[in-house]
Formats: structure tokens, C-alpha cells, sequence
């Protein structure tokens, strides 16, 4: 029939199916976790291109991270075709480095401006720091790096600033030494992820035809995640979007997790009043979880205040329950899940759809080495992993310096690096040369080195130093990036340190450079190589087998697997215990919506974890489960699986608990997992059990054992003390042989 839907339509419900076609004009699509707003946007795209409203370089498409991104084109050229690749899709940030590339002489640098990193910007702003005789233990370089940084979240140049907005801070001259950081950044033709977007956006304002330029190319602007965006992106996307009205934003207001990096829910509260006429769509069916994961994930986040609110079904029948297990501490833990993933695996499922997903970082740790043990193949992903590594943090160095001489950060890094017998000293000189004549140092240095300013075998060796890299720029004319990289590390002896080092991590670090090589070999161009470096967040995939993934729950968002381990959940460590030590429920309220992002990537099977000791600050603890874990449906969790551990979790607490404190030898509160938890659930008026600081947990009051005492511990039974480390014991019990216990779980006989 000539009216038929095309293909790529037909799959879509009603509501999906008006936002895809709703091209005209603002549209707001506002909808829960895995209703499909990122199939609705790829199909957007799909049809604004099949439709020809748009060639594929005529729409800006935005997601959060680089593999979203990635995924997103691959799934519109599922649809497609090939021409996908011409769609402006990518971060916020990889959109605006490559626009301001184009522009970049409009806020004074050229459009080979390199882009810093973390490490590099603190190291920055401590030389201004120093020039300006701050006290760096009253006000650490971090901490004021992140007031610069939530400053250029909103979009505050040191121009918008009144010089007092810096309060306190560095003395009361924060906003100056903002300013200074700027002139710097623009003298070494570099920029950090901040500016990227804020120079655009003061292009955008300062140049009205820049900007038209950009109102008649982009005619159609999509982006995922909204709820998450912060100040400048809003004021960016708004720019851009003046002219035809053609954005459509697609986000969740329940799944806004980075307030504390600047992100405004008020950007998706507020878009019909800065759209009017916005069109608002909401999608209601769930296509991802089973029905008790949905239940559980909305019950949990009902305990939100100031939501939108929104309905979430699904017509899937039948799912397991969430399990939720506890077990003795973060050993067993990684262990449980290990065996679990062996059990799946066993069972048929691929390792590919499963994933365990962490509050912080660090937590992937234990999980890394469980799985390294089991030879569980695993990735991690999020975090600069492979590029923060000291040695090709090194390797990079150099290729920058080579693509960019005035790069001073990289200059630094590695000019005695391995050692060429430019001391401190020399460098000193070099940086007063420098400074003297407004010039980067590789300038000034082949200055200097026409001088008598350095001592004749420091001269020798900058001279050195500076004939190589000439010698490297000549190079990369014509070598490919990989053998020029190679060459570079063999050339400049960097290679040969890391052979001649008898450390046990040397052997790695060389695997690491090796890596490099196979990394820079996918790139055409040095330059582009070096904007991948800065723009990559995520680590590839290693390979093409199929892997369990580690993650942080930030890093998770958008993505889904069949099976989800969510371990750690306990209070202190998920919330953490910033958000419990904050007055009012603002950090608390983020964290729950952590946790429901952790949930709603669960298709089939999601897994709660919680420890009762772990070890925090170099100290156990004993932890009580997550509040989160009490606001779970009873009816849609499985608690079984603590119970079945009860032997191991039966165990004296140390903690305050429903108003009432247990001493640490106490055994008052001995509940299992499953009596305390019923227990909570069944006395509501007793209010929330735990609240802010009274949770957190003492381990300092155990009492105090000495080699030889005898003790009962309840699992154990009784035994003699062997050795005493703080509160940790070696004990030599009678029928359980030697264990490590803890101090607060053993009685004295
Ligand atoms: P999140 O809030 O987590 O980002 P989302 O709203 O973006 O979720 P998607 O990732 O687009 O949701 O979709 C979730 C899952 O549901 C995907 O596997 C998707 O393919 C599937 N899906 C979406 N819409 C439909 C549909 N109409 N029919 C069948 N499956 C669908
Ligand atoms: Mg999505």
C-alpha cells in the first residue's frame, strides 16, 4: 500500500511513534528508565534523513558518552546505511572541540590548540599558585580547580564574574587567579574540557555571524540524556537552537546523577518555558525489565520527593524476583558473584550480558582480581584507565610536543624524561626565559641555547633535546603515527629505560607502550590521535569475546544487560556518606537515583549485595545494609539468599540501631539479615532506623584482646589469640583452625 509506514517505523507505539514524527518545532520527550527515548531518537534520525528534511551533516545529535555515541551511529546505519557517518553526533564535548577548532582564533588560539587533562590543569594552576605566593595547604590547587570548574559549568567567564564571587577562597582572589589561568592557557594554545564549550558559547554571543552560520547548517538538534546537562550546554544547545526551534531533548528526571559535576534538573523542568509551545511526550511502557524489577526500582525511587512522577508498565509476565544477599565482607562478596556469573555461564548466558556495577571507582578492584582468578574474561569500563598510566601519560607527552612545540605541560614532563641531564636547574632557567620573553619554552630554549645562561653540558643536552624533536617533526611527515611513535620512544631512549628498570611493574609498563603503538596504528593523523586521547572517557573493548563489564553506575547510565550485580549496597558506602552527612536530602535523593539507574539496567536478573564489615579507611567496619534495600518492595525481593548465609551473618552488631546502642561485645543485636530487615519493614512509625551521621559506624569501641587471651567467636566457636593488628585478630580456634576476625565479633570467655 502506498501509505504504509516505512520499515523503520513499524516497530515503534503510539507515543514512540509521534515524537519520532513530531519533527517540527521543540519537543520534550519526558519518560522513565527503558521506554525507549534512545530508540525514539535514533529513529528520529533515521527519518529526518530518509524523509530528506535533512542531509545526515545538517543535524547535531548529542549524547552523554563516546560510546554512546558510537552505538548510536552504528544503530542509525542499521537503518540507513553508511550516510550515517555524516551525522554531527557525538559528546558535547567532542562537538565542541571540533567546532572550535574551526573558530579557535576568535578567542585567541589556533586551531592546534591541544586540550588538558586533569593532571595537567592542577599542575597549571599550581604555578599561578605559586606566582601569586598562595598558601597551598590553606587552599589546595584541587579544590579551587573545582570552584573554576562548576564556574565554566555555568558558564562564567572571569569576564561575568564580579572580582569578590570567589568569596573566601585563595584569599579573596580566586576570580583574579581565574583570570590568569585563562591568559595562560590561551599562551600555551591549550584549552581544558570546560572551555571547550564556554569558548563556543562566547563565540556564539561575541559573533552573531558565526553563529548564523551554524542557525543555517544545523536544522534539526536531538540530545540524549538531557537531565543531566549542565549551564553552558543548555546555553549552547539554546544558541544553537534560536533560530529554527528544532531540538528534541529526551531525558528522565529520576535518572539525574551529576549534580555534583554542575548538571541542572532544572534544564528539563524548565524547557516549555524556554520552548514554548514545546511539545511534551511521555512513553509509559517499559520494553527492558521484568515486571519485578520494575516494581522494585519504582518503589525505590518513590521515596523522592519533588519528582515529576511518572507511570512505568510493562506487559512482560513472569521474572525472578531481586535477590538481595549479605554476606560477611567484600572477599566473600566478589566471590558470591563470581560463582554466580560461573553459575549463568553454566547455564547459557553470555558473559557479554552480564555486568557488576559499583558506586565508586575503586570498588572494581576486588571484582577485577575474583574474576582474573576464576578466568572470567571482564572489562572495565570508564575512567581514563589506559591513558592515565605514567608511562604512556610519557609516551603521549612526547607526540604532543612533537605536534605541538608550544605545548609547555608536555615539554615539561618529559624533558628529563628518561634522564638527559636537564636538572632543575636548567629548567628553571628555561622557565625564566620563558617568562621574560612571553615565549613557550621550546622557544625560548632555542634561545637560550644560543646564550651562556646554562651551564655548557645542560646546554649540550637541550640542544640535544631540541635537535630530536626537529628531528621528529621532520619524521612525521612521513611515517605513518604508529612507526613514528615507535621511533620516538626507541630514538629518545624512553623505550630503553623502561627495559633497563628491574622493577616488577617495568615488564607492564613496556606491554603498556606496545599498546600505545596498537592504539596509535587506527589513526591517520598525530593531531587526530591526540584529540582521541583527550576525548576518550572509556577504555575499548578488548576484544571481540564476550566479557562481563565493570562499572561504575555512573558510566552505566543508558546501557542494559540481562544480569546486573549491584554490590555494595550498604549505608556509608551506597549512600555514601557524604550524601548522610549533608544537611537535608539533596545528596541522598541523587544517590537513590543512582540506585534506580543501577536497577533499571537489569533486563532479567538483578542482584543486590551488602557486607557487613568492610574495610574503610584503612579500618573495618561494620556496615549496615543500604536504606536503599529497606524501600524495595518485600513482595518483589528475594531474601532467601541472605538468610541462606546465616550461619556466616548471625553475628553481634556494633552499631546504633533502631535508637538503641549494642556495645561491641554485646550481642543484643544478633539478628540474621532477614529478622532485622522484617523487623524494619514491620515497625514503619519507628521512622527511617537510620538517619545522617547516626549511621555512621563506630569500629573503634571493640574491646581490646591480647595474644594468648582465649575468646568465642559465635561461628567459630572458642580459640586462642595468636596475634593482635588493631581491631583485626589471628585466632586459633578449637574446631575452625586459624581465621582472621575481627575484634568487635569475638567475646571474651
Ligand atoms: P534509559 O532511560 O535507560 O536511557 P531509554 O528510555 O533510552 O532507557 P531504550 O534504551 O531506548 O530506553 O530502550 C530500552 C529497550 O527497549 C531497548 O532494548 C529497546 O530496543 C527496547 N524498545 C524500545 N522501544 C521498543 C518497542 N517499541 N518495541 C520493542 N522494544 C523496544
Ligand atoms: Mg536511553
Amino acid at each position: 500500500a502506498p501509505d504504509a509506514p516505512p520499515a523503520y517505523l513499524t516497530g515503534l507505539n503510539p507515543p514512540q511513534r509521534a515524537a519520532v514524527e513530531a519533527t517540527e518545532g521543540p519537543v520534550l520527550v519526558l519518560a522513565g528508565a527503558g521506554t525507549g527515548k534512545t530508540r525514539v531518537l535514533i529513529t528520529r534520525l533515521a527519518h529526518l534523513i530518509v524523509t530528506r528534511r535533512a542531509q545526515p551533516w545538517q543535524i547535531l545529535a548529542v549524547t552523554f558518552t563516546n560510546r554512546a555515541a558510537r552505538e548510536m551511529r552504528e544503530r542509525v546505519a542499521n537503518l540507513i546505511g553508511p550516510v550515517a557517518q555524516d551525522i554531527w553526533l557525538g559528546t558535547f564535548h567532542a562537538l565542541a572541540a571540533r567546532l572550535l577548532r574551526r573558530h579557535a582564533e576568535l578567542v585567541g588560539l589556533k586551531s592546534s590548540f591541544t586540550i588538558l587533562d586533569t593532571d595537567d590543569q592542577l599542575r597549571l594552576l599550581k604555578q599561578i599558585l605559586q606566582a601569586n605566593s598562595v598558601d597551598e595547604k590553606r587552599w589546595p590547587a584541587k579544590l579551587l580547580l573545582g570552584t573554576i570548574e562548576r564556574w565554566k559549568d555555568r558558564g562564567l567567564t572571569p569576564e561575568k564574574l564580579k572580582l569578590d564571587d570567589g568569596g573566601e577562597l585563595a584569599g579573596g582572589r580566586l576570580v583574579d587567579l581565574y583570570r590568569q589561568y585563562q591568559e595562560r592557557l590561551k599562551v600555551l594554545n591549550t584549552c581544558d574540557f570546560g572551555d571547550l564549550l564556554l569558548h563556543m558559547v562566547t563565540i556564539f554571543q561575541q559573533h552573531p555571524d558565526v553563529l548564523a552560520e551554524y542557525h543555517r547548517k544545523f536544522k534539526y538538534i536531538l540530545v540524549d540524556e538531557y537531565q543531566d546537562t549542565n549551564v553552558v550546554q543548555y546555553l549552547w544547545l539554546r544558541l544553537l537552537a534560536q533560530q529554527s526551534k528544532n531540538i528534541c531533548c529526551v531525558g528522565d528526571d529520576d535518572q539525574s546523577i551529576y549534580a555534583w559535576r554542575g548538571a541542572e534538573i532544572d534544564n528539563i523542568l524548565k524547557f516549555d518555558k524556554d520552548f514554548p509551545d514545546a511539545k511534551v511526550i511521555r512513553l509509559e511502557q517499559n520494553y527492558r525489565s521484568t515486571a519485578p524489577i520494575l516494581a522494585a526500582a519504582g518503589h525505590l525511587i518513590a521515596h523522592n520527593e519533588g519528582r515529576l512522577g511518572k507511570t512505568l508498565w510493562t506487559d512482560q509476565t513472569g521474572g525472578a524476583p531481586v535477590k538481595v544477599r549479605g554476606v560477611w565482607d567484600g572477599s566473600e562478596e566478589a566471590r558470591e558473584i563470581g560463582d554466580e556469573i560461573e553459575a549463568l555461564q553454566r547455564d547459557g548466558q553470555s558473559l557479554g550480558d552480564m555486568a557488576i556495577l559499583v558506586r565508586a571507582g575503586f570498588q572494581t578492584r576486588e571484582f577485577e582480581e575474583r574474576l582474573l582468578t576464576l578466568g572470567v574474561p571482564y572489562r572495565v569500563i570508564g575512567g581514563l584507565r589506559f591513558y592515565e598510566r605514567a608511562e604512556v601519560r610519557d609516551a603521549v607527552a612526547y607526540l604532543r610536543l612533537i605536534a605541538q612545540p608550544d605545548d609547555d605541560l608536555a615539554f615539561e614532563r618529559i624533558v628529563n624524561t628518561p634522564r638527559r641531564g636537564i636538572g632543575d636547574v636548567a629548567l628553571q632557567t628555561l622557565h625564566r626565559a620563558a617568562r621574560a620573553a612571553n615565549l613557550s619554552l621550546t622557544l625560548a630554549a632555542y634561545d637560550v641555547v644560543t646564550t651562556d645562561e646554562l651551564k655548557p653540558a645542560a646546554r649540550k643536552a637541550v640542544s640535544r633535546f631540541l635537535a630530536d624533536f626537529d628531528r621528529w617533526r621532520q619524521l612525521a611527515q612521513g611515517l605513518s603515527v604508529a612507526e613514528l611513535t615507535e621511533q620516538v620512544l626507541d630514538d629518545s631512549g624512553y623505550t630503553a629505560m623502561w627495559q633497563a628498570d628491574k622493577s616488577p611493574e617495568a615488564p607492564g609498563r613496556l606491554e603498556n607502550l606496545k599498546e600505545l603503538v596498537r592504539a596509535v596504528e587506527e589513526f591517520e593523523t598525530l593531531p587526530a590521535f591526540l584529540e582521541h586521547v583527550s576525548l576518550v572517557t572509556e577504555r575499548a573493548e578488548e576484544s571481540g569475546q564476550a566479557q562481563v563489564t565493570l562499572m561504575t553506575l555512573h558510566a552505566a547510565k543508558g546501557l542494559e544487560f540481562d544480569t546486573v550485580f549491584l554490590p555494595g549496597w550498604e549505608e556509608g558506602v551506597f549512600p555514601n556518606q557524604r550524601s548522610l552527612d549533608e544537611t537535608g536530602a539533596r545528596g541522598l535523593e541523587e544517590e537513590r537515583r543512582l540506585a534506580y539507574v543501577g536497577l533499571t539496567r537489569a533486563r532479567q536478573r538483578a542482584y543486590v549485595f551488602h557486607a557487613a564489615n568492610r574495610r574503610i579507611h584503612n579500618q573495618w567496619q561494620s556496615l549496615l545494609p543500604s536504606r536503599f534495600i529497606t524501600e524495595l518492595p518485600g513482595d518483589q525481593i528475594d531474601l532467601s539468599a541472605a538468610t541462606g548465609l546465616a550461619g556466616a551473618y548471625r553475628r553481634p552488631t556494633v552499631e546504633t540501631y533502631g535508637g538503641a546502642s549494642f556495645g561491641g561485645s554485646s550481642y543484643g543485636g544478633g539478628e540474621t539479615n532477614a529478622e532485622r530487615w522484617a523487623a524494619r519493614r514491620a515497625a514503619p512509625s519507628r521512622g527511617p532506623v537510620i538517619e545522617g551521621k547516626a549511621a555512621r559506624l563506630v569500629s573503634g569501641s571493640a574491646p581490646k584482646f591480647t595474644v594468648g587471651e582465649r575468646v568465642f567467636h559465635q561461628k567459630f566457636g572458642s580459640g586462642v589469640v595468636e596475634a593482635a593488628d588493631g581491631d583485626k585478630l589471628q585466632v586459633a580456634f578449637e574446631a575452625a583452625g586459624i581465621k582472621h576476625v575481627m575484634a568487635a565479633f569475638i567475646e571474651k570467655m
